[in-house]
């Protein structure tokens, strides 16, 4: 709706999602300037500002918040102070940083913020919310192939709904994800935002103790703590131990754990252990951790299983 034929965007890959995002923009016919950084990284508000620099025509901006398929997390305030400054509209993919760390459209100057639920939030998948700036309306208003008279239209929602003065629903909502969406926002709210978060935080920060305590050569996968999602926690696996072969035999133990290997390529070397919702207990990290540490010895390198749960015991007495 804000992007099309005319659309300059800036389009910032730390990740699938952000590759992703780049094809649907040039599917809807803007022409796409990629910002690739190394997946181990996060990008840096320098990099924005030097983009500009080259491309002064950019008028859109497209960063995911935190990547669960890479674990990493990007400075949306100092990057939202560059995209400010040159005037371009800013979207943000926060569906994996939402209940895990603070998501801040309106103070980071994000014009278009969308979520979901079935991440961090331990809520269902199907549903998912966008906030919209008055930037980001006029936009819209002024894009011819921005979509109309459809569930996905944004403008008939703003036109019917919020104008409306939210009386009559355009359509026949999604009854079951409403009622799933409504039962995991009670759950938050009935913690309270901050422990949850703090939660997802405590089970990022164990997992990566508990891996290097671990030894068998896991490493986190995301060099610098600063850069690492409290939403995902992701591992590589020393060369030569195939990370899908780990994470199956970890599975095998225990089906329940809340283990992946990377997506593509990634599933050589990317082992992921998720912190979604009620996954994000120092419990579940013990467990994986124990679990990815048989797998490991399996494999017959060497492990210290006790000084993973250890680690992890202190972060969280901490
Ligand atoms: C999970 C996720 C999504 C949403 O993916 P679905 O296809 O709805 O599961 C979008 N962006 C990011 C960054 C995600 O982690």
């Amino acid at each position: 709706g804000t992007a099309g034929p005319g659309t300059t965007a800036l389009n910032v890959i730390t990740g699938p999602y952000g590759q992703t995002f780049g094809d649907w923009l040039r599917d809807c016919g803007a022409r796409v300037i990629d910002l690739a950084v190394p997946f181990h990284t996060a990008v840096t508000a320098r990099q924005i500002h030097d983009a500009f620099k080259r491309h002064p025509e950019i008028d859109f901006v497209s960063l995911v918040h935190a990547e669960a398929a890479t674990g990493n997390t990007n400075p949306v305030a100092e990057i939202g102070e560059v995209v400010r400054k040159h005037g371009a509209l800013f979207y943000l993919d926060a569906v994996a940083s939402i209940g895990a760390e603070p998501v801040l459209p309106d103070a980071w100057g994000v014009d278009l913020c969308v979520i979901g639920a079935q991440k961090a939030m331990g809520g269902p998948a199907g549903v998912s919310a966008v906030s919209v700036s008055e930037r980001a309306w006029a936009r819209m208003a002024a894009n011819p192939g921005a979509p109309r008279r459809s569930y996905l239209s944004l403008l008939d929602w703003k036109e019917r709904w919020i104008d409306g003065g939210r009386r009559a629903l355009l359509h026949a909502p999604a009854q079951l994800e409403m009622l799933a969406l409504e039962a995991c926002v009670e759950r938050i709210e009935a913690d309270g935002p901050d422990v949850v978060m703090a939660r997802h935080r405590a089970a990022a920060r164990a997992t990566r103790a508990g891996a290097v305590a671990l030894g068998g050569g896991l490493e986190p996968y995301v060099r610098e703590a600063r850069d690492a999602a409290p939403v995902a926690t992701t591992l590589r696996t020393p060369a030569g131990v195939e990370a899908s072969e780990v994470v199956a035999r970890a599975l095998a133990s225990d089906p329940a754990l809340p283990l992946a290997a990377g997506g593509g390529a990634l599933a050589k070397e990317m082992i992921r252990v998720n912190h979604y919702g009620k996954d994000a207990t120092a419990g579940v990290v013990r467990g994986s951790l124990a679990a990815l540490g048989a797998a490991l010895a399996e494999k017959g390198l060497t492990v210290d299983v006790e000084a993973a749960l250890r680690a992890v015991d202190d972060i969280n007495a901490a």
